[in-house]
């Protein structure tokens, strides 16, 4: 847990958040701005700031963010499409320094 950590507050359910899904690895929680008509985040629960601060060690949890998005994946209605997205640094968009991805479905995205 990092202090003044907004995701490690949630994480320790010291915050609250609508819970989408969770296992050992992740939870998975509604995004408070959602920018489409489903947005998740998926957040390993090991507090790491960005991607080039995950140690060989922890890399295995790109795995996990990859399973939960699957999982997710066959829960939504049909086959529809889902987008996902992980900002690293300020320039791209990342605002919170909690490794995070962002899990996007329920319209049609055809920026990029
Ligand atoms: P990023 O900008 O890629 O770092 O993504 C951070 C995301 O966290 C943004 O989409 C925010 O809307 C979302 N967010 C920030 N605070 C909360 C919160 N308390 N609960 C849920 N989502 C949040």
């Amino acid at each position: 847990m990092a202090v003044d950590c907004i995701f490690c507050k949630i994480i320790d359910r010291d915050i609250p958040a609508k819970i989408i899904a969770e296992n050992d690895d992740v939870l998975v929680i509604q995004d408070i701005a959602p920018k489409a008509p489903i947005h998740y985040l998926i957040i390993p629960k090991k507090h790491i700031n960005d991607i080039p601060s995950i140690k060989d060690a922890d890399i295995c949890l790109a795995g996990s963010i990859f399973s939960m998005a699957r999982d997710l994946a066959k829960k939504l209605p049909g086959s529809q499409a889902f987008r996902l997205l992980m900002n690293n640094g300020s320039d791209v968009g990342q605002s919170v320094y909690h490794l995070h991805c962002h899990f996007l479905s329920g319209k049609k995205m055809s920026d990029f």
